[in-house]
Protein backbone atom coordinates (compact mmCIF):
# COMPACT_ATOMS: atom_id res chain seq x y z
CA UNK A 1 0.00 0.00 0.00
CA UNK A 2 2.61 2.07 0.91
CA UNK A 3 4.53 1.50 -2.52
CA UNK A 4 1.04 2.22 -4.35
CA UNK A 5 0.54 5.58 -2.38
CA UNK A 6 3.84 6.39 -3.55
CA UNK A 7 2.98 5.98 -7.26
CA UNK A 8 0.03 8.10 -6.70
CA UNK A 9 1.92 10.69 -5.19
CA UNK A 10 4.47 10.94 -7.72
CA UNK A 11 1.19 11.27 -9.90
CA UNK A 12 2.75 8.20 -11.84
CA UNK A 13 -0.13 6.21 -11.11
CA UNK A 14 -1.16 4.38 -14.65
CA UNK A 15 -4.03 5.24 -16.57
CA UNK A 16 -4.80 1.83 -17.52
CA UNK A 17 -3.74 -0.62 -14.59
CA UNK A 18 -4.15 -4.81 -14.08
CA UNK A 19 -4.09 -5.87 -10.38
CA UNK A 20 -3.38 -9.68 -10.12
CA UNK A 21 -3.28 -11.64 -7.69
CA UNK A 22 -5.46 -15.48 -6.08
CA UNK A 23 -9.17 -15.11 -5.77
CA UNK A 24 -9.77 -13.16 -2.46
CA UNK A 25 -6.80 -11.83 -1.82
CA UNK A 26 -8.17 -8.19 -1.55
CA UNK A 27 -7.56 -7.17 -5.22
CA UNK A 28 -10.92 -5.04 -5.51
CA UNK A 29 -10.63 -3.60 -1.85
CA UNK A 30 -6.96 -2.45 -2.98
CA UNK A 31 -8.48 -0.80 -6.31
CA UNK A 32 -11.28 0.85 -3.84
CA UNK A 33 -8.55 2.18 -1.63
CA UNK A 34 -5.99 3.44 -4.51
CA UNK A 35 -9.64 4.95 -6.21
CA UNK A 36 -10.13 6.85 -2.93
CA UNK A 37 -6.36 7.96 -2.83
CA UNK A 38 -6.84 9.30 -6.66
CA UNK A 39 -10.27 11.08 -5.68
CA UNK A 40 -9.44 12.47 -2.51
CA UNK A 41 -9.75 16.16 -2.58
CA UNK A 42 -6.54 16.34 0.58
CA UNK A 43 -4.57 13.38 -1.38
CA UNK A 44 -1.83 13.61 1.06
CA UNK A 45 0.96 11.83 -0.41
CA UNK A 46 -1.21 9.58 -2.09
CA UNK A 47 -3.19 8.39 0.36
CA UNK A 48 -6.66 8.60 1.10
CA UNK A 49 -7.36 11.75 3.91
CA UNK A 50 -10.40 9.84 4.67
CA UNK A 51 -12.31 12.96 6.13
CA UNK A 52 -13.10 14.88 2.61
CA UNK A 53 -16.09 14.40 0.68
CA UNK A 54 -13.97 12.56 -2.14
CA UNK A 55 -12.88 10.13 0.53
CA UNK A 56 -16.42 9.51 2.04
CA UNK A 57 -18.08 8.89 -1.15
CA UNK A 58 -16.11 6.41 -2.17
CA UNK A 59 -16.21 4.73 0.96
CA UNK A 60 -19.80 5.11 1.07
CA UNK A 61 -19.91 4.02 -2.65
CA UNK A 62 -21.53 7.01 -3.93
CA UNK A 63 -19.14 8.95 -6.19
CA UNK A 64 -20.58 9.86 -8.73
CA UNK A 65 -16.94 9.63 -10.58
CA UNK A 66 -15.96 5.85 -9.24
CA UNK A 67 -17.50 3.68 -11.58
CA UNK A 68 -17.04 0.08 -10.02
CA UNK A 69 -18.44 -2.86 -12.50
CA UNK A 70 -18.78 -6.15 -11.33
CA UNK A 71 -20.07 -9.56 -12.70
CA UNK A 72 -24.02 -9.30 -13.21
CA UNK A 73 -26.52 -11.19 -15.35
CA UNK A 74 -26.44 -11.36 -18.82
CA UNK A 75 -29.30 -8.55 -19.60
CA UNK A 76 -32.44 -10.17 -21.08
CA UNK A 77 -33.85 -6.85 -23.20
CA UNK A 78 -33.85 -7.63 -27.26
CA UNK A 79 -32.81 -3.91 -27.81
CA UNK A 80 -29.21 -2.65 -27.64
CA UNK A 81 -30.30 0.82 -25.48
CA UNK A 82 -32.31 -1.52 -23.06
CA UNK A 83 -29.68 -3.61 -22.55
CA UNK A 84 -27.36 -1.19 -21.27
CA UNK A 85 -29.91 0.33 -19.98
CA UNK A 86 -30.69 -3.07 -17.55
CA UNK A 87 -26.85 -3.79 -17.17
CA UNK A 88 -26.77 -0.34 -15.57
CA UNK A 89 -29.68 -1.12 -13.11
CA UNK A 90 -28.06 -4.11 -12.04
CA UNK A 91 -25.26 -2.48 -11.20
CA UNK A 92 -27.09 0.10 -9.29
CA UNK A 93 -28.50 -2.99 -7.38
CA UNK A 94 -25.32 -5.01 -6.09
CA UNK A 95 -23.91 -1.38 -5.30
CA UNK A 96 -26.76 -0.71 -2.89
CA UNK A 97 -26.13 -4.37 -1.43
CA UNK A 98 -22.63 -3.45 -0.61
CA UNK A 99 -23.32 -0.18 0.75
CA UNK A 100 -25.37 -2.68 3.34
CA UNK A 101 -22.53 -5.15 3.99
CA UNK A 102 -18.98 -4.72 3.65
CA UNK A 103 -18.58 -8.17 3.47
CA UNK A 104 -19.48 -9.90 -0.54
CA UNK A 105 -18.85 -13.42 -1.49
CA UNK A 106 -17.94 -14.16 -5.05
CA UNK A 107 -19.98 -13.45 -7.79
CA UNK A 108 -22.50 -16.07 -9.13
CA UNK A 109 -20.75 -18.36 -11.32
CA UNK A 110 -23.13 -16.83 -14.56
CA UNK A 111 -22.16 -13.87 -13.86
CA UNK A 112 -20.38 -11.73 -16.20
CA UNK A 113 -19.10 -8.22 -17.75
CA UNK A 114 -21.27 -8.84 -20.87
CA UNK A 115 -21.29 -6.44 -23.82
CA UNK A 116 -23.61 -4.44 -22.42
CA UNK A 117 -21.57 -3.62 -19.20
CA UNK A 118 -18.50 -2.39 -21.85
CA UNK A 119 -21.22 0.09 -23.63
CA UNK A 120 -21.56 1.11 -20.81
CA UNK A 121 -18.23 1.80 -19.18
CA UNK A 122 -17.70 3.27 -22.99
CA UNK A 123 -20.36 5.86 -21.61
CA UNK A 124 -19.57 6.34 -18.61
CA UNK A 125 -15.99 7.28 -19.39
CA UNK A 126 -17.59 9.94 -22.15
CA UNK A 127 -18.27 12.16 -19.19
CA UNK A 128 -16.81 14.73 -17.83
CA UNK A 129 -16.20 14.22 -14.34
CA UNK A 130 -19.23 15.21 -11.54
CA UNK A 131 -17.43 17.13 -8.75
CA UNK A 132 -13.65 15.30 -8.62
CA UNK A 133 -10.93 15.88 -11.42
CA UNK A 134 -11.02 12.73 -12.85
CA UNK A 135 -12.99 9.36 -13.22
CA UNK A 136 -11.86 6.25 -11.82
CA UNK A 137 -13.52 2.88 -13.34
CA UNK A 138 -12.94 -0.50 -11.55
CA UNK A 139 -13.48 -3.39 -13.54
CA UNK A 140 -13.29 -6.34 -10.72
CA UNK A 141 -13.28 -9.88 -11.53
CA UNK A 142 -12.44 -9.33 -15.59
CA UNK A 143 -12.22 -12.87 -16.45
CA UNK A 144 -15.55 -12.32 -16.36
CA UNK A 145 -15.30 -10.29 -19.84
CA UNK A 146 -17.05 -12.81 -21.74
CA UNK A 147 -17.11 -10.09 -24.53
CA UNK A 148 -13.43 -11.40 -25.22
CA UNK A 149 -13.98 -13.82 -28.07
CA UNK A 150 -17.30 -13.99 -28.44
CA UNK A 151 -18.06 -10.06 -29.62
CA UNK A 152 -14.84 -8.66 -31.30
CA UNK A 153 -16.80 -5.45 -31.43
CA UNK A 154 -17.09 -4.94 -27.62
CA UNK A 155 -13.64 -6.37 -27.47
CA UNK A 156 -12.51 -3.83 -29.90
CA UNK A 157 -14.29 -1.07 -27.72
CA UNK A 158 -12.68 -2.35 -24.11
CA UNK A 159 -9.12 -2.16 -26.70
CA UNK A 160 -10.03 1.69 -27.72
CA UNK A 161 -10.76 2.60 -23.70
CA UNK A 162 -7.56 0.69 -22.99
CA UNK A 163 -5.67 2.39 -25.86
CA UNK A 164 -6.64 5.84 -26.08
CA UNK A 165 -7.74 6.49 -22.28
CA UNK A 166 -9.31 9.90 -21.72
CA UNK A 167 -6.95 12.17 -19.85
CA UNK A 168 -9.31 12.51 -17.09
CA UNK A 169 -9.91 9.00 -16.26
CA UNK A 170 -8.25 6.02 -14.44
CA UNK A 171 -9.04 2.56 -15.57
CA UNK A 172 -8.47 -0.20 -13.18
CA UNK A 173 -9.11 -4.14 -14.06
CA UNK A 174 -8.70 -6.99 -11.26
CA UNK A 175 -8.27 -10.19 -12.25
CA UNK A 176 -7.01 -13.48 -10.74
CA UNK A 177 -5.15 -14.75 -13.69
CA UNK A 178 -3.79 -12.02 -16.43
CA UNK A 179 -3.35 -15.28 -18.84
CA UNK A 180 -7.23 -15.33 -18.33
CA UNK A 181 -7.45 -12.05 -20.28
CA UNK A 182 -6.67 -11.45 -24.32
CA UNK A 183 -3.32 -10.55 -24.89
CA UNK A 184 -3.92 -7.92 -26.99
CA UNK A 185 -6.32 -6.43 -23.39
CA UNK A 186 -3.38 -7.53 -20.83
CA UNK A 187 -0.52 -6.06 -23.01
CA UNK A 188 -2.13 -2.47 -22.58
CA UNK A 189 -2.67 -2.62 -18.73
CA UNK A 190 0.08 -1.90 -16.05
CA UNK A 191 0.46 -5.14 -14.26
CA UNK A 192 -0.29 -4.73 -10.05
CA UNK A 193 0.57 -7.54 -8.38
CA UNK A 194 -1.19 -8.09 -5.07
CA UNK A 195 0.30 -10.96 -2.95
CA UNK A 196 -1.23 -13.34 -0.91
CA UNK A 197 -0.87 -13.09 2.81
CA UNK A 198 0.73 -15.12 5.22
CA UNK A 199 -0.86 -18.82 6.73
CA UNK A 200 0.00 -17.17 9.91
CA UNK A 201 -2.40 -14.38 9.43
CA UNK A 202 -5.31 -16.53 7.98
CA UNK A 203 -4.49 -18.84 10.75
CA UNK A 204 -5.09 -15.67 13.06
CA UNK A 205 -8.29 -14.25 11.25
CA UNK A 206 -9.42 -17.72 11.63
CA UNK A 207 -9.21 -18.29 14.88
CA UNK A 208 -10.45 -15.19 16.20
CA UNK A 209 -11.95 -12.73 14.19
CA UNK A 210 -14.28 -15.10 12.02
CA UNK A 211 -17.31 -16.38 13.20
CA UNK A 212 -17.65 -18.41 14.26
CA UNK A 213 -13.62 -19.10 15.09
CA UNK A 214 -12.22 -22.08 13.70
CA UNK A 215 -10.00 -24.52 15.79
CA UNK A 216 -7.72 -27.94 14.90
CA UNK A 217 -8.25 -29.93 11.88
CA UNK A 218 -10.94 -28.05 10.01
CA UNK A 219 -9.01 -24.65 10.96
CA UNK A 220 -5.50 -26.36 9.51
CA UNK A 221 -7.70 -27.14 6.52
CA UNK A 222 -8.51 -23.90 6.00
CA UNK A 223 -5.84 -22.02 5.95
CA UNK A 224 -4.37 -24.71 3.50
CA UNK A 225 -7.39 -24.52 1.19
CA UNK A 226 -6.69 -20.12 2.05
CA UNK A 227 -3.62 -19.62 0.07
CA UNK A 228 -3.42 -16.98 1.72
CA UNK A 229 -6.30 -15.56 0.68
CA UNK A 230 -9.12 -14.07 3.43
CA UNK A 231 -11.94 -14.11 0.75
CA UNK A 232 -10.89 -17.54 0.19
CA UNK A 233 -10.96 -18.42 3.71
CA UNK A 234 -14.51 -17.25 4.36
CA UNK A 235 -15.74 -18.78 1.10
CA UNK A 236 -14.70 -22.05 1.96
CA UNK A 237 -16.80 -21.72 4.88
CA UNK A 238 -20.05 -20.51 3.30
CA UNK A 239 -19.48 -22.96 -0.06
CA UNK A 240 -21.83 -25.27 0.32
CA UNK A 241 -20.84 -29.22 1.70
CA UNK A 242 -23.32 -29.83 -1.38
CA UNK A 243 -20.86 -28.65 -3.84
CA UNK A 244 -18.19 -30.77 -2.03
CA UNK A 245 -20.17 -33.70 -1.95
CA UNK A 246 -21.10 -33.46 -5.54
CA UNK A 247 -16.98 -33.00 -6.60
CA UNK A 248 -16.10 -35.98 -4.47
CA UNK A 249 -18.93 -38.15 -6.55
CA UNK A 250 -17.41 -36.73 -9.84
CA UNK A 251 -13.61 -37.88 -8.86
CA UNK A 252 -14.73 -40.83 -7.94
CA UNK A 253 -16.54 -41.72 -10.71
CA UNK A 254 -13.72 -40.38 -13.38
CA UNK A 255 -11.88 -42.88 -11.42
CA UNK A 256 -13.89 -45.67 -12.22
CA UNK A 257 -13.21 -45.09 -16.41
CA UNK A 258 -15.73 -44.36 -18.98
CA UNK A 259 -18.86 -46.26 -17.37
CA UNK A 260 -18.46 -43.85 -13.83
CA UNK A 261 -17.96 -40.62 -15.67
CA UNK A 262 -20.92 -41.28 -18.34
CA UNK A 263 -22.87 -42.08 -15.43
CA UNK A 264 -22.11 -39.21 -13.28
CA UNK A 265 -22.35 -36.89 -16.35
CA UNK A 266 -26.36 -37.71 -17.26
CA UNK A 267 -26.90 -37.90 -13.29
CA UNK A 268 -26.27 -33.98 -13.99
CA UNK A 269 -29.14 -31.46 -14.09
CA UNK A 270 -29.01 -30.41 -17.82
CA UNK A 271 -30.03 -26.79 -18.02
CA UNK A 272 -31.11 -25.81 -14.25
CA UNK A 273 -29.05 -25.03 -11.46
CA UNK A 274 -26.49 -23.85 -13.69
CA UNK A 275 -24.81 -22.18 -10.67
CA UNK A 276 -24.18 -25.99 -8.93
CA UNK A 277 -22.70 -27.01 -12.05
CA UNK A 278 -19.98 -23.58 -11.62
CA UNK A 279 -19.65 -24.87 -7.61
CA UNK A 280 -19.62 -28.11 -8.41
CA UNK A 281 -16.42 -27.18 -11.18
CA UNK A 282 -14.68 -24.84 -8.35
CA UNK A 283 -15.24 -27.78 -5.67
CA UNK A 284 -13.45 -29.77 -7.79
CA UNK A 285 -10.72 -27.47 -9.02
CA UNK A 286 -10.39 -27.04 -5.01
CA UNK A 287 -10.06 -30.42 -4.30
CA UNK A 288 -7.14 -30.96 -6.92
CA UNK A 289 -5.19 -28.11 -5.56
CA UNK A 290 -5.36 -29.68 -2.26
CA UNK A 291 -3.99 -32.92 -3.95
CA UNK A 292 -1.05 -30.91 -5.48
CA UNK A 293 -0.05 -29.30 -2.17
CA UNK A 294 -0.19 -32.08 0.04
CA UNK A 295 0.64 -35.15 -1.97
CA UNK A 296 2.28 -33.43 -5.40
CA UNK A 297 5.77 -33.20 -4.08
CA UNK A 298 8.12 -36.41 -4.44
CA UNK A 299 6.45 -37.82 -7.64
CA UNK A 300 7.39 -34.62 -10.61
CA UNK A 301 5.01 -36.94 -13.14
CA UNK A 302 1.75 -37.08 -10.52
CA UNK A 303 2.14 -33.54 -10.06
CA UNK A 304 2.55 -32.38 -13.87
CA UNK A 305 -0.64 -34.55 -14.21
CA UNK A 306 -2.42 -32.95 -12.01
CA UNK A 307 -1.43 -29.73 -12.72
CA UNK A 308 -2.97 -30.75 -16.68
CA UNK A 309 -6.14 -31.79 -14.74
CA UNK A 310 -6.25 -28.39 -13.40
CA UNK A 311 -5.97 -26.67 -16.75
CA UNK A 312 -8.71 -29.03 -17.90
CA UNK A 313 -11.20 -27.97 -15.00
CA UNK A 314 -10.47 -24.26 -15.70
CA UNK A 315 -11.33 -24.91 -19.16
CA UNK A 316 -14.15 -26.32 -18.48
CA UNK A 317 -15.01 -23.22 -15.66
CA UNK A 318 -14.60 -21.12 -18.79
CA UNK A 319 -16.78 -22.75 -20.98
CA UNK A 320 -19.20 -22.82 -18.35
CA UNK A 321 -20.02 -19.23 -18.73
CA UNK A 322 -20.99 -19.56 -22.43
CA UNK A 323 -24.04 -21.58 -23.47
CA UNK A 324 -22.82 -24.83 -22.91
CA UNK A 325 -24.91 -27.56 -21.46
CA UNK A 326 -23.31 -28.67 -18.08
CA UNK A 327 -24.30 -32.65 -18.98
CA UNK A 328 -21.88 -32.16 -22.42
CA UNK A 329 -19.60 -30.07 -20.28
CA UNK A 330 -18.75 -32.97 -17.35
CA UNK A 331 -18.72 -35.64 -19.68
CA UNK A 332 -16.22 -33.80 -22.00
CA UNK A 333 -13.90 -33.09 -18.66
CA UNK A 334 -14.60 -36.57 -17.81
CA UNK A 335 -12.82 -37.69 -20.84
CA UNK A 336 -9.91 -34.77 -20.45
CA UNK A 337 -9.51 -36.43 -17.16
CA UNK A 338 -8.98 -39.72 -17.88
CA UNK A 339 -5.21 -40.90 -16.32
CA UNK A 340 -4.69 -37.80 -15.47
CA UNK A 341 -5.35 -37.99 -11.54
ZN1 LIG B 1 -9.82 12.63 1.24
Amino acid sequence: MDRLAGVIASGRFPQSGMFSGPPGVGKQRLALWAAQALLCEQNSAGKPCGRCTGCSRVSTLTHPDLHWFVPIPRPKAQDTAKQVEEAEASLAEVMAERREKSQYGRPDGMDSHSVSSVRLLQRKISLTPAIARKKVVIVGDAERLVVQESSPEAANALLKVLEEPAADTVVMLTVADPQALLPTVRSRLVPIRVSPISDDAVRQYLSTVADPPATGAALDQRVLLAEGSIGRAIWADTDTEKADRAAEAFLSAVAKGPVGWTTAALAQAPWQARGDYTALLDAVSLKIRLRLKTDGTGDRARAVRWSQALKRVEVARFDAQGNLNPRLGLAVLGQDLQGLL
